[in-house]
């Protein structure tokens, strides 16, 4: 039975400003959703709000997930539950290597019961399983045995989290700007492996990004524009092709609140990367 992940009428803010103001969003599983908007539109957001950090306080609407409320539940409940999220910025971990974080993370989300200190997912197993998952993503092997994060490349960081959700195998995967930074190698790589995963597990995939070519790769059967905080079209790749093409003033012109509200957004955007 394939699940659904639905999303309604969903506010979210940060410090008390309102960022999201009303966000509908249904996929359903083996569903490939594209979301697009300008910087600070409020994509990240969305992902952070739905995975359950802190900082995001979701002020109305709501949250399922195949009809279980994840509003309800901490972040590690919501990875349980099958939602997964790769970081547009992921975070470093020194002190704990990519195998042990890996091990803990799937004996965690395949045994939604285990207790910390009962056993783990056997040695062997695990080792076999990410040797072949790190090998389908060109990754060196001695990769598992770093830190992690500790000093990856921007390209590297988005691997290890392609490599994460490989291993967690979730019903549902938001992708937050998995292609920045990445050139078009691995771009084509990392694509290939989420097609990969997303079509053993019928995943269900929402892809973040600010530009078609992922989209090449990771073929969107819906797209989304986030545009001052809520989703102001929805259409096929056809609008990916005039936002490449035209930009975001048709966007602009159509939505004139929302374009007040995105003006509002980027003068509040705080300078330099949002790296938590
Ligand atoms: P996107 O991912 O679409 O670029 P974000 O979701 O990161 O946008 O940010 C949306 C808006 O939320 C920003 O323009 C900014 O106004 C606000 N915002 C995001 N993070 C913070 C923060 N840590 N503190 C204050 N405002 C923030
Ligand atoms: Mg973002």
């Amino acid at each position: 039975m394939s699940k659904v992940l639905k999303v309604d009428n969903l506010h979210v803010a940060i410090d008390g400003k309102e960022i999201l103001k009303g966000v509908n969003l249904t996929i359903k599983q083996g569903e490939v959703h594209a979301l697009m908007g300008p910087n600070g539109s409020g994509k990240s957001t969305l992902s952070y709000a739905l995975m359950g950090h802190p900082n995001y306080e979701v002020t109305e609407g709501s949250a399922t997930l195949d009809g279980v409320d994840l509003l309800e539940l901490e972040a590690d409940e919501r990875a349980k539950a099958g939602l997964f999220l790769a970081f547009q910025y992921p975070t470093s971990i020194p002190g704990v290597t990519v195998a042990n974080f890996l091990r803990h993370a799937v004996s965690n989300v395949r045994n939604p019961n285990r207790k910390e200190g009962e056993d783990l997912i056997s040695m062997r197993d695990f080792r076999k399983e990410l040797r072949a998952e790190m090998d389908e993503l060109g990754m060196d092997p001695d990769f598992a045995r770093r830190y992690l994060n500790e000093g990856f490349s921007g390209g590297e960081k988005k691997r290890a989290e392609v490599l994460q959700l490989a291993m967690l195998r979730p019903a549902f995967a938001i992708l937050d700007e998995t292609d920045s930074g990445l050139d078009i190698d691995a771009v084509r790589i990392v694509s290939e492996g989420v097609n990969k995963v997303a079509a053993k597990m019928s995943t269900g995939v929402l892809v973040i990004t600010h530009y078609q070519r992922i989209l090449n790769y990771i073929k969107p059967q819906f797209v989304h524009i986030l545009f001052g905080g809520r989703i102001v079209e929805n259409g096929g790749t056809e609008i990916v092709e005039l936002l490449e093409k035209e930009g975001y003033d048709w966007i602009r012109a159509k939505y004139p609140d929302a374009a007040k509200d995105e003006d509002e957004l980027e003068q509040n955007a705080p300078a330099g990367q949002l790296t938590f």
